[in-house]
């Protein structure tokens, strides 16, 4: 039997060409150069495997967005637009066409994880996609990647119990909007709170609506909080989560835009929370969700430290295996 590499990263040299247009937008192709070059001079290069991302689908996403979104996305991009609707939301010639790059790495990382061909998955690509709603982008982000990724295991394979944690500083508006609803699915995320950060949402009363009540848990942190704060509710509040609702497969919304020295969020986390978070995830994965774990990259925007950070939440996702 082949032994397969310990983790899947599934990425994209395309993802690069997605331009938003200089001027000290924040959300650079260097992002994911810096990331990469991390990674392949890391001592866990070993264990690596990269795999180029795949387009998604009109039908995978239209799993989590309007029809109406995508003709208008073509249309603003082809028409030669600046931005969709603000100037967060800078477009180029590629955008269109990158956006469903990313899209698609959660698709073929679920399906590698299905084939039994992977043991687990870190996509590393751009646009984001947490803050991006069913018919407009919305922060940097232009389609749901995890939301669609989650809408997908569940209709190609069966998993309705799907989790998604997200640890990004801000709120994921978009994850929970599609999901607030639905009584199978989770959406926990740890953010910077709304009344100091962007977009305003993820306020701890916000809990889902209607069937999905009780599948959303926001916990919101004050700026200035650091590894401890995060480390507790985690221990304290998410792990009893997962533990009674027991879901098929865990998504990680990844963003690394926490970090003490990126100025995107007024939150204190070092270097080494993101080992922490990463060990602690691949092991829920393994007792609650059957190893299914698949991270997607959302936020994280100081080159200085972005590369690191993504590097040590790697060591974490291995570290069981590895012993480290
Ligand atoms: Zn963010």
């Amino acid at each position: 039997m082949i032994s397969l590499p310990l983790l899947t990263v599934i990425t994209d040299f395309d993802c690069l060409k997605h331009d938003t247009g200089g001027g000290g937008h924040p959300e650079v192709p260097a992002r994911l150069e810096v990331i990469l070059k991390c990674l392949e001079e890391s001592p866990l290069l070993p264990h690596l495997k990269f795999v180029a991302s795949r387009l998604a689908r009109r039908a995978s996403l239209l799993l989590a967005h309007e029809e109406d979104w995508l003709f208008r996305f073509e249309e603003a991009v082809l028409f030669g637009k600046s931005h969709i609707d603000h100037l967060d939301n800078q477009i180029g010639y590629h955008t269109y066409q990158v956006a469903a790059l990313a899209a698609g790495a959660g698709l073929k990382g679920i399906d590698l994880l299905e084939a039994g061909d992977a043991r687990q998955i870190f996509c590393v690509i751009r646009p984001p996609g947490h803050h991006a709603e069913k018919g407009k982008p919305f922060g940097f982000c232009f389609y749901n990647n995890v939301l669609i990724a989650a809408r997908y295991w569940q209709e190609k394979y069966g998993r309705r119990r799907v989790a998604v944690i997200d640890f990004d500083a801000h709120h994921g508006n978009g994850i929970q909007a599609g999901l607030e609803r639905d009584p199978k699915s989770l959406y926990i995320s740890i953010h910077e709170h709304p009344s100091f950060s962007y977009p305003g949402t993820g306020f701890a009363e916000e809990i889902g609506t209607g069937l999905g009540k009780g599948t959303i848990l926001n916990l919101p942190l004050s700026p200035g909080a650091g590894d401890d704060q995060f480390l507790a509710v985690m221990r304290e509040r998410v792990e009893p989560f997962l533990e009674e609702w027991r879901p098929d497969c865990l998504l990680v919304a990844a963003g690394f835009d926490g970090h003490r020295a990126d100025d995107m969020s007024g939150l204190g986390y070092s270097t080494a929370l993101f080992y922490q978070i990463g060990k602690q995830v691949s092991s829920w994965g393994k007792r609650f969700a059957g190893g299914r774990v698949v991270s997607i990259l959302e936020g994280g925007y100081e080159l200085s430290v972005l590369g690191e950070s993504v590097e040590q939440y790697v060591a974490g996702l291995l570290a069981c295996e590895l012993d480290i």
